[in-house]
Parts: C-alpha cells; structure tokens; sequence
C-alpha cells in the first residue's frame, strides 16, 4: 500500500485526484499506476485500470490470476467490473469511497453471487493515510479556486475604478 500511496503522491503532483495502484504477484510488482484522468481527458483513466492494462501485457495474459491490486480508494463500478473480469485473486483497499464505490459501499460487485467471480477483499489498509492524501488534495484545491476568485475579483474592481475615472475624464 506504501507503493499505491507514492502512485498517489504523483498524480497529485500532476493535479490529478490522488489515487495509486500496485498490482502484485508471487511478491513482486507487476505494475503500478495512478489516477490520470485529467491528463488524458479520460474518464476510465483511472489508476486500477492503467495497472490492470499494464499488468496484462506484462503477463500476456488477460486474466490476472493470482494477483493481487492495491488501491489507495475503494473502486468505482468500472473498475471493480474489470477486476472481476480479469479474475483477481485479491484485493486491498485504503480507504472507502462512500459516494461511489463498488467494493462495499454502493454496490458490492467484488462480493456478487451472481457474477461467476468473486474477489477476496481486505478493507481499511493505511486507511489515514490513504484519506488524508484525498482530503489533502481537495483542501489545496479549495484554496487554489478561492485565491483565483478572489484575484479576479480584485481584476474586476480595479477596471471598474479605471472605467469610471476614465469616464471622469471624458467630462
Ligand atoms: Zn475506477
């Protein structure tokens, strides 16, 4: 999970939401991946997805069996789909995502009876770190729109002051 949260520090960096990914086998790290939504002007351009694709084609194989993802934030319908698709054997989780995820909280496709593939799933690894990498980011965020509206609001101010003593002036 360390590795998934550094996957997690760069897409911050690049101010992408902060979610990393790590996929592992037989101890070693297939593939690691972070959320470039943004960048690539992608919705499925998540973090999951990228470590899957990744994973896939190191293996040459389009099952991921005996594999196990690390994700920072529990994953969307997407890409608890594709985990489900791609037979992962595990998955490890920082921390939930209430609003939109898709081991648990919303749905629970990584659990479904009904699908022909269920996905062992720990919950809850570095989970403070994991949420505070989120809120971090999304507090910066606040900051950075309040301090561009604000200046905008001081550009709109001073050329009213202009116009008007433009104005003055033409009298
Ligand atoms: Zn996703």
């Amino acid at each position: 999970m360390r590795e998934a949260l550094r996957e997690a520090e760069k897409a911050a960096e690049t101010g992408e939401v902060p979610v990393g990914a790590v996929i592992v086998k037989d101890g070693e790290i297939l593939s690691r991946a972070y959320n470039l939504v943004e960048t690539y002007a992608s919705s499925s351009a998540h973090a999951e997805m990228l470590a899957m694709d990744q994973a896939e084609a190191r293996l040459g194989s389009k099952w991921l069996l005996g594999c196990t993802l690390y994700v920072t934030l529990e994953p969307c319908a997407m890409c608890a789909g594709a985990m489900v698709l791609s037979r992962m054997e595990r998955l490890v989780i920082g921390t939930m995502d209430p609003k939109n995820g898709a081991s648990g909280s919303v749905f629970d496709i990584t659990a479904c009876e009904r699908l022909n593939h269920e996905i062992e799933v720990t919950r809850g690894v570095l989970q403070e770190e994991c949420a505070e990498a989120l809120s971090s980011f999304f507090r910066e965020l606040r900051i950075t729109k309040a301090q561009l509206r604000r200046k905008k609001r001081a550009e709109e101010t001073s050329q009213t002051c202009e116009h008007h003593q433009q104005g003055e002036n033409n009298q």
